[in-house]
């Protein structure tokens, strides 16, 4: 491969860590799904491609069931292959394509025309295909969006992920054995996916602006804490970006180890008021980190990444199991589980939510859960059960009233009669709470202190509602980082509210560890601040500093 010349691009860097490796582009183009199309013959052709993989994949998928579990197991597969050749979903997207959609608009389209006709029918076989329909015409957008075969090309060797940007479904999908970092064009510090590489304490730059795929298959250094990129470095650069990167590493981890000291310590300011350190988690796999990092609780279970994880809902029982797990091992330490909040950024291709114009101001949340109370129940009695095993509490997120607050009880409470009924334990006076993550939920928080047991401030939704500034959009990110005083004054302005009544508010959103604010946070006389694991003994240090 030809030498190319050494380029220093900058962006936004997640994380303090450094990596030096390959760089892998991975083609995200589908993620926005284009609605318009390239031209038929164009878009007819990548739809082919598509649906010639999808079948050698359901061929394959075939074989092994038959193999390793039997031919009735695999008889699903068989009925997966006759849909993808079935003549009214083609005939739906050959009419899709011809009114000018992309591919994956024709897909769309033709599968959730299909799938709600389905559904409506009185034929409970029939109706069941509906789920099949879904399934392969989800397989078709993911083989569109070059997600799959872009994975198989990945080498098993280390390398640096560079893509346009990165959903949150394909970060938790990333493989953290050969994964050394990612760096994104697009993306801001305040995105799902920068919040899940802090959390998985990946290095990640994002918001460098478009790189030229010149460069796929050459080594670059990433700094995180710089926020740069050095691409075709020379041998040189090479070796000095290696050794500051190993004396970073080395006073990182002399500083990790002086803190560790203070785990077990209360962590109160020089006033005596009193924060509890809770961790944030998207899930049991990151207990460990947050046991280590000496955490009073976790603050915020984002229970979204497991549904994000999956390709299709968990059930009760799924949800129960992995709940149950976080409670055992916090060992009566608090566990604040999230109800889902998916919409916005945040899609699960098999829901099929509605195509929305503005999906961050949309159906998401509570508002998804209202409407789609099957899944919203199954989770409510999973966090239940769970809660017969350690110091449960549940949390609603993107409250806007009292009314959505009284619903969700009103849920909660049937919940509780179905579990009676089935003779299975919870804890009766689970708590619930809400997230102030609107500015609506902030300045209604007295009427709402009365409906439930505690808040927590999101503030990465509340700088976007409050600024009205897009937290995925690059061109506003930087307002979210130099307009936070509005957010702070609602935050005060809360806590004030909240106290005035005898009630408990925390924050979890990306703000709490932010350390400049720890001082203003203690000021406000906050009960607990959330934070992802890497950053808990550092933030209980900075708390026990202050006035
Ligand atoms: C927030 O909005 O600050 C928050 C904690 O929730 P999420 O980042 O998952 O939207
Ligand atoms: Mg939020």
């Amino acid at each position: 491969m030809k030498q190319l010349k050494t380029e220093i691009l900058h962006g936004i860097g997640i994380g303090e860590g450094c990596a030096v490796g390959k760089l892998r582009f991975v083609h995200t183009y589908a993620q926005k799904r284009d609605a318009k199309g390239q031209g038929i013959e164009q878009e007819r052709a990548r739809l082919r491609k598509a649906t010639a993989s999808v079948a050698r994949s359901i061929a394959n998928l075939q074989k092994t069931a038959e193999e390793e579990i039997g031919a009735d197991a695999a008889e699903i597969f068989s009925i997966h292959a006759m849909l993808l050749e079935d003549e009214d979903l083609t005939q739906r997207m050959e009419d899709a394509l011809a009114d000018g959609a992309s591919a994956e608009a024709a897909v769309e389209a033709a599968r959730d025309a299909l799938s709600q006709e389905l559904i409506a029918l009185d034929d409970p076989y029939l109706r069941a295909r509906a789920t099949d329909i879904k399934d392969v015409c989800n397989q078709l957008l993911s083989h569109l969006s070059g997600e799959k075969s872009q994975t198989e090309e990945i080498p098993s060797e280390p390398y640096i992920l560079v893509s346009s940007d990165l959903t949150p479904s394909q970060t938790v999908g990333l493989d953290r054995d050969t994964l050394l970092g990612f760096v994104t064009f697009e993306g801001s510090p305040n995105s799902h996916t920068a919040i899940l590489a802090r959390a998985m304490g990946i290095p990640a730059l994002v918001c460098t602006g478009k790189i030229r795929e010149d460069y796929n298959g050459t080594v670059a250094l990433l700094n995180a804490a710089t926020g740069t990129l050095t691409l075709s470095p020379n041998d040189a650069e090479r070796e000095d970006f290696i050794a500051l990167c190993a004396k970073s590493t080395q006073i990182s981890e002399e500083r990790k180890r002086a803190r560790h000291a203070l785990a077990g310590k209360p962590a109160i300011t020089g006033g005596g008021h009193r924060v509890l350190i809770y961790a944030n988690v998207g899930g049991e796999e990151e207990v460990d980190a947050v046991i280590a990092g000496g955490a009073d609780g976790i603050g915020l279970l984002r229970s979204e990444f497991l549904y994000l994880s999956l390709d299709r809902a968990p059930d009760e029982e799924r949800l129960y199991q992995s709940y149950r797990a976080v409670a055992e091992r916090m060992q009566g330490r608090r566990v604040v589980i999230r109800t889902l909040d998916i919409g916005a950024d945040k899609q699960v291709s098999y829901l099929t939510l509605p195509r929305e114009e503005n999906p961050a101001l949309g159906l998401r949340g509570v508002r998804l859960c209202l409407r789609e109370r099957t899944l919203f129940c199954e989770q409510i009695r999973a966090i239940l059960r769970a809660s017969a095993h350690g110091k449960v509490a549940l949390m609603l997120p993107m409250i806007v009233s009292v009314d959505e607050v009284r619903a969700c009880r009103e849920l909660i409470n049937e919940c509780m009669q179905a579990l009676d009924g089935r003779r299975e334990n919870y804890d009766k006076n689970l708590e619930v709470g809400i997230m102030i993550e609107t500015p609506a939920a902030a300045i209604l928080c007295r009427e709402l202190a009365a409906e439930v047991d505690f808040f927590s401030v999101g503030t990465n939704d509340l700088l976007q509602y409050t600024l009205a500034a897009d937290r995925q959009n690059p061109h506003v990110e930087a307002l979210c980082r130099t307009g936070q005083e509005p957010v702070l004054r609602l935050i005060e302005a809360a806590s004030r509210a909240i106290h005035e009544v005898g009630g408990w508010i925390g924050i979890c959103g990306e703000l709490a560890a932010d350390l400049t604010l720890t001082q203003r946070f203690c000021d406000m006389r906050v009960d607990e601040l959330s934070v992802s694991a890497p950053y808990l003994l550092e933030l209980r240090e900075r708390v026990l500093a202050c006035q």
